[in-house]
C-alpha cells in the first residue's frame, strides 16, 4: 500500500489528489483530470476515479504545459532561470513529495506571480 506523500491519502482509496495546480518553469497550470481506461473505473498507477486529480509522479499523468508525459517530459526540471516544478492545493504551495530531488529554491513564495 502506498500513500500519497503531497495530500496524505492512501492511493488505492482515495478519490483524487488534492493538488489542483502545479507550476511548471514559472507559470501555473491547471492539472488535467483523470480519464482512466480500467474496468473499475481507477486509474491503473494511482488508483485515482476517473474525473479526478492524479497523484503527482503518476506514470499516466499528461503534462498541462506541453502534453506529453507529465513525469519525463522534462518541464518539471528548471534552469538557471526558472524555477521547479510545485504543487498548489487552493493557494497553499507544496512541494511534490513525489518528484522529490528537484532543487526548490528558498525564496519562491509565489514563483508564478
Ligand atoms: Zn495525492
Ligand atoms: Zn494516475
Ligand atoms: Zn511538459
Amino acid at each position: 500500500m502506498a500513500v500519497c506523500e503531497d495530500c496524505d491519502q492512501e492511493m488505492l482509496q482515495a478519490r483524487t489528489c488534492t493538488v489542483d495546480a502545479v507550476i511548471l518553469q514559472g507559470h501555473r497550470y491547471t492539472r488535467g483530470r483523470a480519464f482512466p481506461g480500467a474496468p473499475d473505473g481507477r486509474c491503473g498507477d494511482c488508483g485515482v476515479t476517473e474525473d479526478a486529480y492524479h497523484h503527482l509522479g503518476c506514470d499516466m499523468e499528461d503534462c498541462p504545459r506541453c502534453g506529453r508525459q507529465l513525469i519525463s517530459c522534462g518541464c518539471t526540471w528548471a534552469d538557471e532561470e526558472t524555477e521547479d516544478m510545485m504543487g498548489v492545493v487552493g493557494d497553499t504551495v507544496v512541494y511534490p513529495a513525489a518528484l522529490r530531488g528537484l532543487r526548490i529554491p528558498p525564496d519562491a513564495d509565489e514563483p508564478w506571480a
